[in-house]
């Protein structure tokens, strides 16, 4: 049950950050809680969110690792599967992304985002959502190049190529995340925005890791997509995993500058500037001097015995959007509920019906429907119907509607070599009810066709 938001003064909020998870819940959870007491004097219940930057690995049981990218020797169930089922419970409301190490399966199943289990809340392949007064955006995946363009065209079971493109970040989703507008506090994403090293000690950071360098040099470490969107939100703070070291930098973004022309034109040493791409091309444009914001990027690493390279602990020097008195609805425990943000909504409706994704059955993607991006014109007339359908109707609260759709896990079948059926989440089609647009991810049975498993050949994994 919610309550209504009081107009009291508004916190900071306290937020726990992991880089990685690995699957590696029990061990967070109660590492979080000691660290919180250890370094902050904090409870566990002090925190308002705990956010695990990807490699999360939401395995519901042993047939979801035949859907991950992971060599078969590194398979393990660990803990995920206990919260999936109820065994456990999340301490804290957690919120989490995908990155390379993933059921990617369950991630789509929940393409649009969703609770994986109770308390445990994932932002989509994209997605936007609201604590209180706080907007939070995340991008899911790491950035290929070679398949960033391709439309969302896996489908379980997945082949060799399958398994690993799943998780490969896509254009249509940057493309969504780049029509926010507003102000973001917070986003995350599981590779680094590309670049973002030369805003902090990054001749450190080459020295301690000198592969970084070699693949800064060849065309540049980290996300490009997530470079375009950390120029363009500029939030407040960044957050990111993947790499599993820990590293700081303060972007400062400039007026009216492509966020590439302000890197080109910060003060990086003369041996490494000569070996980088980004710097062999002139600034295209001028100006720029004025500093019209700035982002916090902070990288952590993943579970291990060091726990300040992997769990930073903050209060975060935020500023409440006061007006928005439609998210600051609260939860029992008098923390904020989870809303769903407004204009994603917006732009989610908006971008639905040039989402490509394959057929289950016959796993052909419809052709391209739009040549053209969806206009801004068009997401201002679905804003207009989500305020009217859903922000007016007091339907903006995420509800705690999680339920399980796939076994949980049986240690007595051991579940290798099969890939599970797909599970259409019930989630994924309330959501597609509330904006009254079409399921993409529905999938019509012909019942005669009910499968349990599908046998799959093994195959090696390299990533
Ligand atoms: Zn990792």
């Amino acid at each position: 049950m919610a309550t209504r938001p009081s107009s009291t003064s508004t916190p900071r909020p306290k937020v726990a950050v992991v880089g990685c998870g690995h699957g590696e819940l029990n061990l967070i959870y109660q590492t979080v809680e000691s660290e919180c007491h250890a370094r902050r004097g904090w409870s566990l219940s002090d925190l308002d969110l705990l956010i695990i930057c990807g490699d999360f690995q939401a395995y519901r049981n042993a047939l979801d690792l035949n859907c991950a990218s992971v060599p078969r020797r590194y398979r393990r169930l660990v803990d995920f599967h206990a919260y999936y089922s109820g065994e456990r419970t999340a301490p804290v409301l957690t919120l989490v992304i995908g990155g390379n190490h993933e059921a990617s399966n369950y991630f789509f199943e929940l393409y649009h985002g969703g609770w994986l289990a109770p308390n445990i809340y994932y932002l989509g392949a994209a997605g936007v959502v609201r604590y209180g007064p706080w907007r939070i955006a995340g991008l899911s995946g790491i950035f290929k190049p070679g398949d960033y363009r391709r439309p969302h065209d896996e489908r379980v079971p997945y082949d060799s190529h399958g398994v690993r493109s799943a998780y490969h970040v896509r254009e249509y989703d940057v493309e969504k995340l780049l029509q926010v507008t507003g102000q973001v506090d917070l986003c995350l994403s599981h590779d680094w925005p590309m670049w973002v090293e030369l805003f902090g000690d990054y001749t450190t950071l080459y020295k301690a890791r000198p592969h970084f360098l070699d693949s800064a040099k060849a065309a540049g470490l980290g996300s490009l997509p997530a470079l375009e969107v950390l120029g363009k939100l500029r939030p407040r703070y960044w957050f990111s995993g993947h790499m599993h070291v820990r590293f700081e930098a303060a972007v400062a973004h400039r007026d009216h500058q492509p966020i590439q022309d302000t890197i080109r034109g910060l003060p990086v040493s003369e041996p490494i500037r000569s070996k980088l791409p980004i710097f062999q091309r002139q600034t295209s444009s001028r100006g720029g001097d004025d500093v019209t914001g700035r982002t916090e990027f902070l990288a952590l690493s993943k579970p291990g015995p060091d726990t300040s390279s992997y769990i930073e602990l903050k209060e975060l020097d935020l500023p409440a959007h006061s007006d928005e008195a439609q998210y600051l609805g609260r939860s029992t425990c008098g923390k904020f509920s989870l809303h769903y943000d407004e204009e994603w909504l917006a732009i989610t409706r908006a971008f639905n019906e040039s989402l490509r994704i394959a057929d289950p059955e016959t796993l052909v993607v419809p052709p391209e429907r739009h040549k053209k991006k969806v206009p801004s014109a068009s997401i201002s007339r679905h804003r207009k119907w989500v305020r009217e359908n859903v922000t007016r109707k007091d339907l903006l609260r995420i509800p705690e509607n999680f339920e399980r759709h796939a076994p949980v896990h049986d240690p007595a079948l051991p579940g290798l070599g099969d890939q599970p059926p797909e599970y259409p989440n019930s989630q994924t089609a309330r959501l597609a009810e509330l904006l009254q647009m079409t399921n993409r991810f529905a999938i019509v049975k012909n019942e005669t066709q009910e499968s349990t498993g599908i046998d799959l050949v093994d195959f090696t994994l390299d990533e």
